[in-house]
């Protein structure tokens, strides 16, 4: 039997709609569908790991999706601050098991953020 695709694989294959804002060989960036904050855009890897840190295997992959965030927070125009988030593990909140980056902002973000 073959395995089915994770979600996030089934948004890079087209399977399921997102909103794509930015893009790159190696990388895709997407509306989050339950926006946290006016800016709320996960940027994944094309590549299928598991979480961010599995991608450091991968080093110039890695360096795609920070600097795919990093642009689209520019395009933004999240000039006053914006936060990168990597949940890691179901414990730190963490329900979809293909690496991404959160990029939140377009409003105060507080620290701890609890
Ligand atoms: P995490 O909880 O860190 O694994 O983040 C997964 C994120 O994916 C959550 O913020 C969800 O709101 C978001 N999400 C789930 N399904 C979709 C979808 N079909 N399109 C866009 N974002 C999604
Ligand atoms: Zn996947």
């Amino acid at each position: 039997m073959i395995a089915p695709m994770c979600l996030f694989c089934r948004i890079l294959e087209g399977q399921v709609p997102a909103t794509t804002v930015a893009e790159t060989p190696l990388s895709l960036a997407f509306r989050d569908i339950d926006a946290k904050a006016p800016t709320h855009v996960l940027v994944i890897p094309r590549r299928h790991v598991p979480d961010l840190g599995e991608l450091a295997e991968y080093p110039d992959e890695l360096a795609d999706v920070v600097a795919l965030a990093a642009r689209v927070a520019d395009d933004e125009g999240l000039d006053h601050g914006y936060r990168m988030v990597a949940n890691t593990g179901a414990g730190a909140g963490q329900t979809v098991f293909h690496a991404h980056l959160h990029l939140l902002g377009g409003r105060e973000l507080t620290w701890p953020p609890g």
